[in-house]
């Protein structure tokens, strides 16, 4: 049962050229076509299965500001305007809204935590609620139990992740823009050392400007034209129960259990970072950049098998322009889910919240969770290739921060004023280690 997706409609005749070419139709590769599109550029998007039928389908849908690392707040910040200024001007539904985040815990340490983000983020000019026992006990009243602590955001929210990617690439058509599905793209040709075309499965779109927004597939990309992207991905298992329970927060998080109300009234639940290593040829060559992020999380990942070989996302292979590649053999990246994780999560959750005994399970999935090895994405333009623009490895984060980072992309490709300061998403910086600036959360 794959992560519920709304399914759109689009063109399979591709434009002999375009001003700028997207590949990718995740959450980031939708937004930065859409950010190009609005400034009246001629935009072809090229995704190789569905449109947001791998990451940006599969998550919880949270867009938030709390407990983000420095380099990524002001981005969030930025995007959760971007999530309601999209639906005025385009009256598209991705389903945001600013329902709040609670994080509720006895834990002494992670309440600490929490609060020094607190005194942070009020640096930033961002308002969280630290929550006392009685506070927090009452907004987790579903929980039947009593809690030491909590935070409230209540600047945050949720969007639907079945919707938001396909919604805004109808608003890329409406804009004049393409969107072409089953199309992956194969490589890029240069001219004079610059992006001249993208040569894809079913054609070549000559272009000077092109955005590789290809998820877990980025960095093997990459590769064929000897540009090192140090990337690796974690799978992560997830399920989603029926509508029926009642009086649950919008959006909850604990140490055991994440719940996240879902469009149609079910929820999604997952246990927040917990997540398996499957083994690829890519994160054997990167291993050392990724040692000190592994050090750090270590505790909740576990071995997983050799389904990540297979899948071919991460291979080293060199092909060919004139001959499928990997990314035509899988289409849509859709590993099995961990059954124990899933068994669990949903025991955990049932526990913690008694009202969800009234549902029954609806779908389990996973998703390669795409990361960095600091976990803050790169976002830039490529050394090699210049007129590439790489905006990939989310780790973990990209969908809230998807308009954002979408936005972003297209001030950089077409040299404006950028919405934040690009600097902490430079793809160079893996040339230096990353001991000490992994993010916290
Ligand atoms: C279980 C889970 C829970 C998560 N929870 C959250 C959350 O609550 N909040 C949050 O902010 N983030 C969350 N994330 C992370 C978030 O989903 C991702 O960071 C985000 O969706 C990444 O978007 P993307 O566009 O970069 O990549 P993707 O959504 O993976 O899209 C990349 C697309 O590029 C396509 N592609 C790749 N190569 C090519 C090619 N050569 N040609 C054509 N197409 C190509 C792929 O088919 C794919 O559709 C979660 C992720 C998972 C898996």
């Amino acid at each position: 049962m794959r992560a519920p997706l709304q399914q759109i409609e689009t063109s399979g005749e591709l434009p002999q050229s375009a001003d700028a070419v997207v590949i990718g139709g995740g959450i980031v590769g939708v937004f930065a076509a859409y950010y190009l599109a609005r400034r009246g550029m001629k935009v072809a998007l090229v995704e190789k299965g569905r449109i947001g039928a791998e990451q940006s389908s599969r998550n919880w849908g949270w867009c938030r500001q709390q407990n983000r690392d420095a380099r990524e707040l002001p981005m969030a910040t930025r995007s959760l305007d971007l999530w309601e200024r999209f639906a005025a001007d385009t009256g598209e539904d991705t389903g945001f809204r600013r329902c709040g985040l609670l994080y509720l815990s006895n834990d002494e340490a992670e309440l600490a935590g929490w609060a020094r983000w607190r005194d942070f983020a009020k640096t930033a000019g961002v308002t969280t609620h630290m929550l006392d026992s009685i506070e927090a006990s009452e907004r987790g009243r579903a929980t039947g139990r009593t809690w030491k602590g909590g935070v409230f955001s209540p600047t945050d929210g949720t969007a639907d992740p079945s919707r938001a990617a396909p919604a805004v690439a109808r608003a890329i058509l409406m804009l004049g823009g393409s969107v072409h599905q089953n199309c992956a793209a194969r490589g890029v040709e240069t001219e004079g050392g610059r992006m001249s075309a993208v040569v894809t499965e079913s054609g070549t779109i000559r272009t000077k400007l092109a955005v590789l927004a290809g998820g877990a597939w980025a960095s093997s990309f990459c590769h064929q034209f000897g540009f090192c992207f140090p990337q690796a991905s974690v799978r992560s298992s997830i399920l989603s129960v029926s509508p029926g329970a009642e009086g649950l927060p919008d959006a909850l998080h604990t140490a055991r259990i994440s719940a996240t109300r879902r469009g149609d009234g079910g929820y999604t639940l997952a246990i927040s970072g917990r997540g398996r290593v499957d083994v690829t040829p890519q994160q054997l060559r990167f291993s050392s950049q990724f040692l000190p992020m592994f050090l750090k999380r270590w505790r909740s990942l576990a071995p997983g098998g050799l389904q990540g070989v297979r899948s071919g996302h991460e291979t080293l292979q060199r092909w060919r322009l004139d001959r499928p590649t990997p990314m035509e053999r899988m289409r849509i990246l859709d590993p099995v889910p961990d059954r124990a994780t899933i068994r669990l999560t949903f025991a955990r959750a049932l526990e913690l919240l008694p009202a969800l005994r009234k549902t029954t399970i609806s779908a389990a999935w996973a998703g390669y969770i795409d990361s960095t090895p600091d976990g803050v994405p790169a976002i830039g333009e490529i050394d090699p290739v210049p007129g590439l623009f790489l905006a990939a490895g989310f780790s973990g984060h990209g969908f809230g921060i998807g308009p954002g980072a979408g936005h972003l992309v297209a001030d950089l490709v077409t040299g404006s004023e950028p919405i934040v300061d690009p600097t902490s998403y430079d793809p160079r910086r893996f040339d230096a280690s990353v001991w000490g600036k992994v993010a916290d959360f």
